[in-house]
């Protein structure tokens, strides 16, 4: 039988409207004949009762004394309370549905609490309630480790959650429903204009998902793209078939060679450092990096010259990483309140110019390009936070993607 996976985001959880566009979904593809696997996230957005972010603030108040096996536990109850609503109102409309916890449904993961990676998918339970005609509703974001001991995903797992059981099933294809239309050119909460891409490459969402697109997460788009399933990105608030991710050779044209440019991505919260080369010490980098690497602090956007570096780091590590390098007897100097804009497309390899059309498209609203950098997929370059917005746009707009 055709199995498709269907994953509801927060937004698409939260209230009764929302679960009833999820319940016309459900009813629609089992029409189609499909068994359904039906994967869930805890409802809403910070602020919202049982969101993930919400849960967390419940023990805020302590500090860290929460064990990470043992915070795992609450930030799991999310899901489970989703789940438990939806398959109420399936049940209400005479739908079978049962539930199954990440654990159940055979997401094994190893034991790092918080940020457990799947180690092994083992789909038997899951098959067998599918046999009995029923919609299952899979917890997201969780799995279990090998002593049944609750763990979660990390951020965005909920669609790490959905991939993984689309490729345990074979799944004809994993339609992750969300509250945009797809995959727009760059995030409509800033860009007004943006507009959905019909098909897109796994490379190309997966590029984009890295340099902060958060509409999918990059883990679960390297798990379809192993296991060649396709993705629709989606909204649960309209019938709009949203954004294919496939490599297909079916859809390969309008896709990633005949686009200079995909698409816009950002991400906020970073601070540059720059440490200058101190006479009589040699190996600056070596030392500034194995600094870093020791007490896992994430470096980006690396320049080195002979002079010295330039790197940058998120916000929330830049005091401890300036400490850590003046200890290491460098004076640093710190920017914090920095973005990354990312311009991103699998056909710009080689093509002349794009360098020059950033810089004049930001140079003519008056940003200041603090970095750049390019690979032969994407340009980085980096502005003040207060200037990201205005960098987005003029961008998006000087390369037409709004067309
Ligand atoms: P969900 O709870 O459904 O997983 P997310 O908040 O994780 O939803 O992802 C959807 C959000 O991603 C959108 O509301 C949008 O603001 C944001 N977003 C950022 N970049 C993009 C993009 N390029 N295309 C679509 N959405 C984007
Ligand atoms: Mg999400």
């Amino acid at each position: 039988m055709r199995t498709l996976v269907q994953k509801f985001g927060g937004t698409s959880v939260s209230s009764d409207f929302a679960r009833n566009h999820c319940l016309e979904h459900i009813k629609r593809e089992r029409e189609n004949g499909f068994q359904l696997v039906v994967v869930v996230s805890a409802m809403g957005r910070l602020g919202d009762p049982y969101a993930t972010d919400t849960l967390l603030d419940l023990v805020r108040s302590n500090g860290d004394s929460l064990p990470l096996r043992e915070r795992d536990m609450l930030l799991g109850c999310g899901e489970m309370i989703s789940a438990a609503v939806l398959c109420s109102l399936l049940c209400s409309k005479g739908i079978p549905a049962t539930i199954l916890s990440g654990y159940q449904a055979g997401i094994i993961t190893d034991g790092h609490f918080g940020q457990a990676r799947i180690t092994d998918l083992r789909p038997e339970q899951l098959l067998t309630n599918l046999g009995e005609n029923k919609v299952v509703i899979v917890t997201g974001f969780q799995g279990g480790n090998e002593n049944g001991e609750l763990t979660t995903l990390g951020r965005g797992g909920s669609d790490t959650s959905a991939t993984a059981l689309g490729a345990s099933l074979r799944a004809e294809r994993v339609d992750i429903y969300t509250d945009v239309n797809g995959i727009l050119t760059a995030d409509p909460r800033i860009v007004n204009d943006a507009k959905p891409l019909l098909v897109v490459s796994y490379a190309e969402i997966c590029n984009m998902a890295r340099q902060g697109a958060k509409v999918i997460h990059p883990r679960a788009v390297e798990i379809a793209q192993q296991a060649r399933i396709p993705i629709r990105v989606r909204s649960t608030f309209s019938l709009d078939e949203g954004t294919l991710v496939t490599d297909s050779p079916l859809h390969a044209t309008g896709m990633v060679s005949d686009r200079h440019v995909t698409g816009i991505a950002h991400v906020a919260g970073i601070t540059q450092i720059s440490v200058q080369t101190v006479e009589g010490k040699a190996d600056v980098q070596l030392q500034v990096f194995q600094t870093m690497a020791r007490h896992h602090i994430s470096v980006d956007f690396i320049n080195v010259t002979p002079s010295g570096v330039v790197y940058t780091v998120f916000d929330y590590d830049a005091a401890k990483a300036v400490a850590l390098l003046t200890d290491c007897g460098y004076a640093p100097t710190a920017i914090s309140g920095c973005a990354k804009v990312s311009v991103i497309g699998g056909g710009m390899n080689g093509v002349p110019g794009i360098m020059a059309r950033i810089v004049e498209a930001l140079t003519l609203q008056g940003i200041a390009i603090m970095q750049a950098a390019d690979s032969n997929t994407t340009i980085w370059v980096l502005v003040k936070d207060v200037d990201m917005a205005s960098a987005l746009r003029a961008l998006h707009a000087k390369f037409e993607l709004h067309l």
